[in-house]
């Protein structure tokens, strides 16, 4: 099937025409992102590979449609990128990558979690100048404190499992709750109580209607001060503004982020010679305390190999009418 790829960076184009010789695709790279300026580039392709910054919005999905394409298959586990009711209306179908090694992003979380704490990033660049002062680096044991997750989905369950072990007290919120979670010694509690008693909370859930901005004003306002927040889920469930409010009044302790609400136009590229007119990235990474990264949770061996693997069978499943195992579908 002829198939364009969006948003293609070099390790897209090697890992997915590595993976593709049993699959036979004809496969074109776009190293653009989809979005309006862009989408005539989909025109004759039946399907179109993105990634979670194109912008695949009820106008997009139009032109997609008018140009022939009948799936979009998503090479992430989020899908907010996605207008699934315009596709649905459209006849275009979605799939995504349900299912690959939430080890990758748990594991990062806590990298982040544990160079925010103990200020690593800060050690390594003083060393590099030759200080090896101490002054400014102390953090604290997490061993006896409270870990917040939100969201306990297959992320959370793994991120919470490493804190149990590092012997942290570790709460959840989640409106579906899982026994995995409770078996591993978690206790799910309202949001209200988990902000009011996490040392560190950890952001695990989708970004919906209902998540956009759950950490906001009030949200942090009720959370303990010296709060260490860390987001590897989706930008928008931060309101950024907030954020630096508590920041700069020294409420929050620590903010470590791989994702952005406004990371659309910046991650994924080389901006370092541009002049970023972004104000609240710019003004987030002035803090000590703030620890940014671009989106690479997810970006280790075996995660990415999955995620290719899967984008090409969905592909495959599509092009014989076969039922598509990772395909997505507006509610109701
Ligand atoms: P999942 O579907 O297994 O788990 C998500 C959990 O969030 C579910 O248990 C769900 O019930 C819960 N949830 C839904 N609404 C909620 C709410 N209002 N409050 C609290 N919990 C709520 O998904 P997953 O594989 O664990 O991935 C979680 C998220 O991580 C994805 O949606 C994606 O946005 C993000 N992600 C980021 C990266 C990265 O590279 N940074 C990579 C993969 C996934």
């Amino acid at each position: 099937m002829k198939v364009a790829v969006f948003s293609a960076k070099r390790y897209d184009r090697q890992m997915l025409a590595e993976l593709n010789g049993p699959h036979g695709h004809a496969l074109t790279f776009q190293e653009a992102r989809l979005e309006p300026e862009t989408v005539a580039l989909a025109s004759g392709f039946p399907a179109v590979s993105v990634f979670v910054n194109d912008q695949v919005d009820a106008g997009v999905l139009e032109a997609l449609a008018a140009g022939g394409t009948r799936l979009v298959a998503t090479r992430s586990t989020g899908f907010n990128q996605i207008d699934l009711r315009a596709a649905a209306r459209l006849g275009i179908r979605v799939t995504r990558v349900a299912d690959y090694s939430p080890h990758s992003v748990a594991e990062f979380a806590v990298g982040l979690l544990l160079a925010l704490n103990r200020r690593i990033h800060k050690a390594f660049e003083r060393t590099r100048s030759g200080n090896f002062e101490l002054d400014g680096l102390m953090g604290f044991d997490l061993h006896g404190r409270t870990v917040g997750v939100i969201g306990t989905g297959k992320i959370g369950r793994v991120f919470a499992r490493i804190m149990a072990g590092f012997g942290c007290r570790v709460l959840g919120h989640d409106p579906f709750p899982h026994p995995g979670f409770e078996a591993l010694g978690g206790r799910y509690v309202e949001r209200e109580v988990l902000a009011r008693e996490s040392d560190v909370i950890s952001l695990h859930c989708p970004l919906t209607e209902d998540t956009r901005h759950v950490v906001n004003a009030a949200f942090l306002a009720s959370t303990r001060p010296g709060l260490l927040l860390v987001n590897t889920s989706r930008g928008g469930l931060v309101d950024t503004r907030a954020v630096i409010a508590a920041l700069k009044s020294r409420r929050l302790g620590g903010l470590a982020i791989d994702v952005y609400e406004q990371e659309a136009s910046l991650f994924f590229q080389d901006r370092s010679s541009d002049i970023i007119d972004d104000d609240l990235i710019q003004r987030l990474v002035s803090f000590p305390n703030v620890l940014l990264t671009g989106h690479q949770a997810f970006f280790t061996r075996e995660a990415f190999g999955t995620i290719c693997a899967t984008t090409l069978e969905s592909i495959t499943a599509f092009e014989r009418g076969e039922e598509l195992a990772n395909e997505v579908r507006a509610p109701g």
